[in-house]
């Protein structure tokens, strides 16, 4: 017999508790399937692992950090000290079923009926839901009448490379790790595994970044064996948030640097405006690219990428550099390959150019695969609209799929902080449930949906990965009205022109 509860929540990442805080009067029942909230803070970091965004804007907007001034970037553990004192403070753990974790979800409803999106809370259920826990092998079937899935996409499920027949990591006599696995090691496992050993690590994202540093970490001293990043897509990486001595949000994060960007239903006009402002915004990207490549040995290093900054910046991908990582590199500590396709041999991998590296240790920094998490779990033939119409995943307002009835998915689409992306989104969602604003039709959603990816396309070559930083306050200007708040929540037009908009600007009118 299922258990009956209005909401249903998967996932106790920053999403899934920021959902929970905001739907907490529908007493939701949040799953997770490991012993802890936090998600990728707690199960996907290494020992260096910092917040990448400045700690003022990945901040709830009704709970501050104690120290939200300080510059430092907070490590991993202070994220999740966070977490929990916000969840504390709110009283949102009450909800959470650890040690919980959804293997299958089944659609209830009536299709047929849901072509069209009515209330959220039907008064019926549409979903049932199959939990697995730690201590049974039975598994508990719920029933909720709105899912909100917050399974993240990053953590929990490896990008595995693909390799010729025999040329796989079963013929390598060395070991094979991904960054997943590197992250459950302690401290001394993780020293152990790289010091004194040939170390080869495939990516140059900022998982790879951070892991080049703790191996070099791990061989300082004349016997130390220099690791190997193996890098084939290139990105720009940025030292810290100034750029020749201006703040970096100047250029990307205010109303008047984004006002040079494309943003959907923009009409002709501004599309004019745009492509007339267009040498601006790429004199912008170039002022900084030419500081990172002064600032930076990014030409000695074979580092320096072709593309303009501003499409790694519109995808969401810019990372910072740890302050070591070029020193290591000047001492031999780290070396860098560039290469497109590689694969195993007995002693370590071959390249495409001919050559060969030794190995003991192969460590893949090659992402995660986020949507895999997904259609393990949603039934058909919602898990075919997943990528519908053109592999990217369609969200209205980067959360509601038009073509899934009574369900949200919050957390699948980034911009420069990802926990305010997530928490202004569940706000929306806590007053849609409340049947304060209704939907439009699916058609409308759809062509939304689909304007916003054509922004993306155009504006960035890796526009796959969904992501708003170019156009985020048209975004949440566009979630607020829908709303019924004011979009334009500064005092005074300076600083709606000039000044960042954060999560603070968000905070309830009391
Ligand atoms: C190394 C790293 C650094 C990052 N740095 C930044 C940064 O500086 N700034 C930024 O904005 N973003 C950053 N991110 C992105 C980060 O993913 C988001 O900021 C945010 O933490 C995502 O939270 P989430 O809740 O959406 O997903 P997750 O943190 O992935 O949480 C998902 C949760 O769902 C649970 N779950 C999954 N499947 C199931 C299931 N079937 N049943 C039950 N539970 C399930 C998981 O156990 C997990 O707890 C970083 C990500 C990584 C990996």
């Amino acid at each position: 017999m299922a258990i009956q509860s209005k909401i249903g929540i998967i996932g106790g990442g920053i999403s899934g508790i920021a959902a929970a805080k905001q739907l907490s009067k529908h007493n939701p029942i949040v799953f997770e399937a490991t012993d802890s909230i936090g998600g990728v803070w707690k199960h996907c970091s290494y020992k260096s692992t910092k917040l990448q965004t400045p700690r003022c804007d990945y901040e709830f907007s009704d709970f501050p950090w104690t120290q939200r001034d300080n510059k430092n970037f907070p490590s991993y553990q202070e994220i999740l000290d966070y977490l929990y004192s916000y969840a504390t403070y709110f009283d949102v753990l009450k909800f959470v079923k650890f040690n919980s974790k959804v293997i299958e979800i089944r659609f209830v409803g009536d299709f047929k009926n849901s072509s069209e999106y009515g209330s959220l809370l039907p008064g019926h259920p549409v979903w049932e839901v199959g939990v697995q826990t730690s201590q049974s092998e039975t598994i508990q079937w719920y029933a909720f009448e709105f899912l909100v899935i917050c399974t993240g996409k990053y953590g929990d499920i490896p990008a595995m490379p693909k390799f010729p027949q025999n040329k796989g990591p079963e013929i390598f006599q060395g070991k094979v790790v991904h960054t997943l696995d590197y992250c459950k090691l302690n401290e001394e496992e993780s020293t152990q595994l790289l010091k004194d050993r040939k170390v080869v690590i495939f990516g140059y994202k900022k998982s790879a970044i951070d892991l080049a540093v703790e191996c070099a970490e791990a061989n300082q001293g004349p016997d130390g064996q220099p690791c190997t990043m193996v890098v084939r897509t290139l990105h720009w990486t940025v030292p810290h948030y100034s750029v020749w001595g201006l703040p970096f949000y100047m250029f990307y994060s205010t109303r008047a640097s984004q006002f040079l960007h494309e943003r959907p239903n923009q009409g002709f006009f501004r599309t004019l405006i745009c492509h007339m402002l267009s040498p601006m915004r790429r004199t912008l990207s170039k002022m900084i690219e030419s500081y990172l490549a002064w600032k930076l040995p990014l030409e000695k290093y074979g580092l320096k990428p072709e593309h303009p900054f501003e499409e790694d910046y519109a995808s969401c991908q810019m990372a910072i550099l740890p302050e070591n990582f070029f020193s290591e590199a000047d001492k031999g500590k780290i070396a860098i390959k560039r290469a497109s396709n590689w694969w195993f041999c007995e002693g370590g991998v071959e390249f495409d150019d001919g050559t060969k590296l030794d190995a003991d240790v192969v460590v893949l920094a090659t992402g995660f695969d986020g949507k895999q998490k997904l259609k393990a779990i949603l039934p058909d033939p919602f898990c075919s609209f997943l990528e519908f119409p053109s592999g990217i995943m369609p969200l209205y307002r980067g959360t509601i799929n038009p073509m899934i009835p009574n369900m949200a998915f919050v957390g699948y689409i980034e911009s420069v902080s990802n926990l305010h992306t997530a928490e202004i989104r569940c706000k929306w969602l806590s007053r849609l449930v409340d049947d304060l604003f209704e939907l439009p039709s699916i058609e409308k959603m759809l062509d939304q949906t689909t304007k916003e990816m054509e922004i993306m396309r155009r504006t960035t070559r890796f526009y796959k990965r969904s992501c708003i930083s170019t156009f985020s306050i048209n975004h949440s200007d566009e979630i607020c009205e829908e709303m019924g708040l004011r979009s334009w929540r500064k005092n005074n037009w300076i600083a709606e022109a000039f000044s960042p908009y954060n999560s603070q600007d968000y905070e309830e009118e009391k």
